[in-house]
């Protein structure tokens, strides 16, 4: 029994819920906002996406984060500012930040369940 509700809640998204149909960055706001084609408008605060972005090298940091005693904040993400966001194929955008970091590719998908733990 709670093999199928975890198999329902692992199912992939309907293919509506991953198609944007409008993206925007706001930069004054340090937003990105998603319509998507379900009719779901997604906002996505750019200090919530460094937190998430799931290039390696931030990967490794969060990891690292989560297994030191004394977190050392190399820098304050409240600080770097989400500069722009470039489509990437049909499934992703890449976000490039103020300072200079630009390996995060947020799929579709990624930022979908983003939105959904929100
Ligand atoms: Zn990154």
């Amino acid at each position: 029994m709670s093999d199928e509700i975890s198999a329902a809640h692992n199912t992939a998204f309907p293919v509506e819920a991953i198609t944007p149909d409008e993206l925007k960055l706001k930069r004054e706001e340090q937003t990105l906002h998603i319509r998507w084609r379900d009719g779901r408008l997604s906002v996505y605060p750019a200090v919530m996406l460094r937190r998430q972005c799931p290039c390696a090298t931030c990967r490794t940091e969060r990891d690292q984060k989560k297994t030191e005693l004394l977190p050392i904040l190399k820098s304050d993400p409240g600080q770097i500012k989400l500069a722009n966001a470039k489509l990437v194929g049909t499934y992703a955008i890449q976000l490039i930040w103020s300072d200079g970091h630009d390996a995060g590719i947020f799929d579709y998908k990624y930022l979908r369940s983003l939105d959904r733990n929100a």
